[in-house]
């Protein structure tokens, strides 16, 4: 029989926790493989890490590690793959917004071969619109960009085989977008399409401010596209300087009229000037990123972990 680790990322989810525990471990109980739950709190301030404890105590399929401080969920994923011992891997959000009872048709995805079986949301019901307005927006955007696709709707409750698991964390890098870490292993994937469902209780960790940051870092993490736009905007700029300058001699020659005065020409510092700070902006971007790879932190600081039993 496989084995099946579930990985479990946990911020202030004390709420949810017992419901979450009680309805996955009905699902576990009718899936033909030897399961447990890897529960990763990332530094919650409610009792959520009690709950973890707890139920650790009473049921040996349940593992944890506990953060110092909040890390934010890529940490958490990450901590929660490196505990992932089982022959298959999955990862689901402690909210159960990823309902547990796709995991029986996951699994017999894998046993037809498929590496990777993931959800794939097909409405985001239940969302602000204007949060799936620049959802959608970012996804159009990045996948033009990247060369690595990032599927729209894709959650990060999947199963993935031990191979899969091993391949992902092979990426050591530090700014991780699990999304596209996903894609760029590569792998057969079988996507399963289900509605999105509402939060059980609490409220979502993302506000849009941390999900424009987030889609920047993603978008700044698998592909140098921005990069690009910013050296097609100097020549840009340089051909349209040429084209001016022989304007405006021509228009001296002719008719001996220099482009009048400073309305213009403030228009035109404005204008560069923003262009120019837009690309140092974006240079910046990058910048920063390879300085916080190059600094080697560790992604997260474990201050607890379940005892070995
Ligand atoms: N989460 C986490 N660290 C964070 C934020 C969230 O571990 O800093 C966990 C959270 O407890 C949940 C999952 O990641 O299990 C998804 O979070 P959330 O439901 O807030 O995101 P959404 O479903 O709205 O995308
Ligand atoms: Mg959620």
């Amino acid at each position: 029989m496989k084995t099946l680790s579930i990985v479990v990322p946990v911020y202030n989810e004390e709420e949810s926790l017992p419901l979450f525990y009680k309805t996955v471990s009905e699902v576990l109980a009718g899936i033909p493989a030897q399961s447990g739950l890897i529960f990763v709190d990332d530094g919650s301030s409610d009792g959520s890490l009690d709950t973890i404890r707890a139920l650790a105590e009473k049921d040996s399929r349940v593992k944890y590690v506990s953060f110092s401080r909040n890390f934010g969920k890529e940490a958490a994923l990450l901590a929660g793959l490196r505990a992932a011992e089982g022959d298959l891997v999955a990862v689901m959000d402690a909210d159960l917004q990823d309902p547990p009872d796709m995991l029986p048709e996951m699994l017999s995805a894998i046993e037809e071969g498929y590496d990777i079986a993931a959800a794939r949301r097909i409405t985001r019901d239940g969302e602000p619109p204007i949060r799936s307005f620049f959802a959608r927006l970012f996804y159009k955007g990045i996948n033009k960009i990247s060369k690595t696709e990032i599927a729209d709707g894709a959650r990060d409750f999947r199963i993935m085989t031990k191979q899969v698991r091993d391949a992902v964390l092979s990426l050591t890098e530090y700014n991780r977008f699990s999304k596209g870490i996903m894609g760029w292993v590569g792998f057969r994937t079988k996507w399963i399409p289900y509605k999105n469902t509402k939060r059980l209780a609490g409220e979502t960790k993302w506000s849009f401010w941390k999900l424009l940051m987030y889609s920047i870092d993603g978008t700044a993490a698998f592909s140098e596209v921005p990069l690009h736009i910013a050296g097609a905007a100097g020549i840009l700029f340089f051909l349209i300087s040429l084209l001016m300058i022989l304007v405006i001699i021509v228009k001296t020659l002719i008719w001996k009229d220099p482009v009048q005065g400073w309305p213009s020409l403030v228009c035109i510092i404005f204008f560069v000037s923003g262009i120019q700070l837009f690309c140092a902006g974006i240079l910046g971007e990058y910048l920063a990123k390879t300085y916080m790879e190059t600094k080697k932190r560790p992604p997260y600081i474990i201050k607890e972990s379940s005892p070995d039993k």
